[in-house]
Parts: structure tokens; C-alpha cells; sequence
């Protein structure tokens, strides 16, 4: 793979786009903001010099980098050439689809196309084009230059050779990668958002509060982070959205979403990124939220 385009430069799209520019693959970075770009390639930027200041990488792989990242807001012109695409847009089910259609249209007939989705399923996606087994999940984690994952989803439909040409790329990328099949969530979620959901029921029943229920987590499971700040670092729309997918996608009430954290998101609680989830983040770092604080 000599050269690769990624749709979307948000928080996704400018990691994938700094680890493929990083191992030499020429990367068009395309986002219909020119001011999404423009924040992308700072990040890319400032992720490289913080790199460069612990001595991982010198000023010259930093050049290096940088030179290999091109910028597109024209989706025909962005993928022209690209011997695969990675699909890193806004999380939302006709917005890929789209992406996808103009894909079909646009890329060549061996161009692999591979999503970011978290959730949607793939063999949906490539369903939008005339040719299934060339699209393939590509699931990376967040922060993508220092997570070791890359969830590799089979559509029902991928080729093999597909399928193999990914995992080289992701080796390439120094990443791990796992294939997985294409059903509700995928391996990560499926299993992540039921152990959030549970415990915001946890909390939703005052069996205890977010900082019992996050210490325990941490302490007594080895996790780096308890699941309710997690979910405020991850979203805690995104959070709903994933446990709807498993929710309707399997037909099992164990998936129900707790309606607490269906109240908060109708709320505008959506944890750091509306400055108020489980914690509140207003004086930029973390903080109990009384309104939720467990009575012992
Ligand atoms: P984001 O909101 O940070 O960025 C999305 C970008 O897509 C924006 O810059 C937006 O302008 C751009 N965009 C929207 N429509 C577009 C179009 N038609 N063409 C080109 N660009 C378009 O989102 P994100 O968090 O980077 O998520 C991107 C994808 O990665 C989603 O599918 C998400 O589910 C998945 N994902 C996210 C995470 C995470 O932790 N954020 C982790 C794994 C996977």
C-alpha cells in the first residue's frame, strides 16, 4: 500500500492519518471543513513534537511525516489514486452510506474501502456499493497513535484477500490487529457499553455512587478508568447510540439502555465534551457533581 485517503479529520481521522503518513503511505486527509483540517494537521503537529520531546521519534521523522499528509475538501479528488480509503466521518448511518455510494463511484476497481464505524454494520455499508468484498471494518482505538488495537471487521461479504491486505496494513501501522464478524457491536462494544450500562444502573438504583462504582472498577478489576468515566470520555450519546445498536440488532432486553442514561443525554449531559457527564469537567478537570453524589 503506497497510498491512502481518510474521510473525516476528527479526532479519528487525524490519528489514522498521522500513523499511515508516519510508516511512508502518501495519505489524503479529506473533510468538508477546511477549519476541521486545519485543527487535524495541528494535532498531528503538536502529537509529533510531544514525540519528538520524549525522544520516540527525531525532528526529521516529524519532516517526514508531515510531508507525506495532503489535504483535500473534494471527495473525488481526495481518493483518486488511493489503494485504500478509510471511512472516518461523523458517526451517523446515511452520512456513510452516502460517503459510500460517492465512493463506489470515485475510487478504483481494486481501492479497499474500509470503515471506522464503531457501530453501524458493515455489511450495510458495503451494501451501498457494487462491490461488497473490497469494503471492511478498520475499528482503531482512541488515541490511534498509541492504542496497539485495530479491530478488523468482516462484512459479510469481504474477500480473503481483502481481509489479508488489512492486517498486513495494520502490522505495517506497528498495530495489533483481531478479526471479527460482523454483528451488533462488534467484539469491543458489545462488550464494553453492557459493563457502562450496568453500571449506571448500578448508580440509577443507589446500590452506590459514581465514585464507589468507579473505584471499585479501578481497583478491583486493574482498569485504568472506572466505566462512568469512561463513558463521560467517550460520550454518553455515543454511549445510547451503541447499546440502541445492540438493543434492536440482537432483540434482547439486556442491552436496554438504563433510563438514566437515557435522561442525561435528553439533558445535554454528554459527559467532557458538554463539560458535564457522571463528573463535571467545567474547571477543566474533574470533579464530583454533588446533584449525583451517593448518600454512604
Ligand atoms: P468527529 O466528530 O471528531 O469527526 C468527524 C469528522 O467528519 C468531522 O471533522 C466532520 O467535519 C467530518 N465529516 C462529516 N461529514 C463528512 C463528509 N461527508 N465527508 C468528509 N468529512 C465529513 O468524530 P470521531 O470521533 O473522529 O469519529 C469518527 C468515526 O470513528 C465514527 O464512525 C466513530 O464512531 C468512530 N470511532 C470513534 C472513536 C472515538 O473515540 N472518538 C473510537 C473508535 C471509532
Amino acid at each position: 500500500m503506497k497510498k491512502a485517503a481518510v474521510i473525516g479529520a476528527g479526532t479519528m481521522g487525524n490519528g489514522i492519518t498521522h500513523v499511515l503518513a508516519s510508516v511512508g503511505i502518501s495519505t489524503n486527509l479529506i473533510d468538508i471543513s477546511p477549519d476541521a483540517i486545519q485543527k487535524a494537521v495541528g494535532t498531528i503537529t503538536k502529537n509529533l513534537d510531544r514525540m519528538i520531546a520524549k525522544e520516540k521519534i527525531n525532528p526529521g521523522d516529524k519532516e517526514k511525516t508531515l510531508s507525506n499528509i495532503f489535504t483535500f475538501t473534494n471527495l473525488q479528488e481526495g481518493v483518486n489514486g488511493s489503494d485504500i480509503v478509510i471511512e472516518a466521518a461523523t458517526e451517523n448511518f446515511e452520512l456513510k452510506c452516502n460517503i459510500f455510494r460517492d465512493l463506489d463511484r470515485y475510487c478504483g476497481p481494486d481501492t479497499i474501502m474500509a470503515t471506522n464505524t464503531s457501530s453501524i454494520s458493515i455489511t450495510q455499508i458495503a451494501a451501498q456499493t457494487s462491490r461488497p468484498d473490497l469494503v471492511i471494518g478498520m475499528h482503531f482505538m482512541n488515541p490511534v497513535p498509541l492504542m496497539k488495537l485495530v479491530e478488523v471487521i468482516r462484512g459479510y461479504s469481504t474477500s480473503d484477500k481483502v481481509a489479508q491486505a488489512v492486517l498486513a496494513l495494520s502490522v505495517k501501522l506497528e498495530k495489533i490487529p483481531v478479526v471479527v464478524h460482523d454483528y451488533p457491536g462488534f467484539i469491543a462494544n458489545r462488550i464494553l457499553m453492557p459493563m457502562i450500562n450496568e453500571a449506571v444502573y448500578s448508580l440509577y438504583e443507589s446500590v452506590a455512587g459514581v465514585e464507589e462504582i468507579d473505584t471499585i472498577m479501578k481497583l478491583g478489576m486493574a482498569h485504568p478508568m472506572g466505566p462512568l468515566q469512561l463513558a463521560d470520555f467517550i460520550g454518553l450519546d455515543v454511549c445510547l447510540s451503541i447499546l440502541n445498536v445492540l438493543y434492536e440488532g440482537f432483540g434482547n432486553s439486556k442491552y436496554a439502555p438504563c433510563p438514566l442514561l437515557v435522561n442525561m443525554v435528553r439533558a445535554g449531559k454528554l459527559g467532557v465534551k458538554s463539560g458535564e457527564g457522571f463528573y463535571s469537567y467545567q474547571t477543566g478537570s474533574k470533579e464530583m457533581l454533588p446533584s449525583i453524589r451517593f448518600r454512604k
